[in-house]
């Protein structure tokens, strides 16, 4: 996709530092990490997020993310690891080309769990049930 800074890495156009490649995924360290080693894993076709990546492919960017993530502890840049994909704006999601987040994490290394909020009575049933129904 032509207006694609992914795309780009991927042809070669702009550098990255990579870590991983084969015929279909590609994985290249994340240009402003929240720890040293942060690495962003992705299909080498444009998708934009989870809900039009064809499902064999999205299984494959997750194989290879635990396999970065094994390798992170391995070479002792993290304590822990958070694996995560931003799915459209509203969640984050800056660059529109399907990218997992590989995220070492350390004890102690001062990020925080997201903020939860508790239901307001009877409202977790009514929720589930939505989503039961939506499926
Ligand atoms: P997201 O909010 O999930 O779309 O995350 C986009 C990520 O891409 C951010 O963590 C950026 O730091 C990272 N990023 C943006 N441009 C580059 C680049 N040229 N090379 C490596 N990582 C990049
Ligand atoms: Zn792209």
């Amino acid at each position: 996709m032509t207006d694609c800074i992914f795309c780009k890495i991927i042809e070669g156009k702009i550098p990255s530092i990579k870590v991983f490649e084969n015929e279909k995924i590609i994985a290249f360290l994340d240009i402003s990490p929240v720890n040293p080693g942060h690495v962003l894993v992705m299909p080498k076709k444009h998708f934009k997020n989870i809900f039009d990546v064809p499902e064999d492919l999205l299984c494959e960017t997750v194989k290879i993310s635990k396999k970065i993530a094994s390798s992170l502890i391995k070479a002792k840049l993290a304590q822990g690891i958070n694996i995560g994909i931003n799915n459209e704006l509203a969640a984050g999601q800056l660059v529109m080309h399907l990218h997992v987040h590989v995220m070492p994490r350390l004890e102690n290394d001062g990020f925080k769990h997201w903020q939860g909020k508790a239901y307001p009575k009877d409202q977790a049933e009514k929720i589930a049930d939505e989503i039961r129904k939506a499926l």
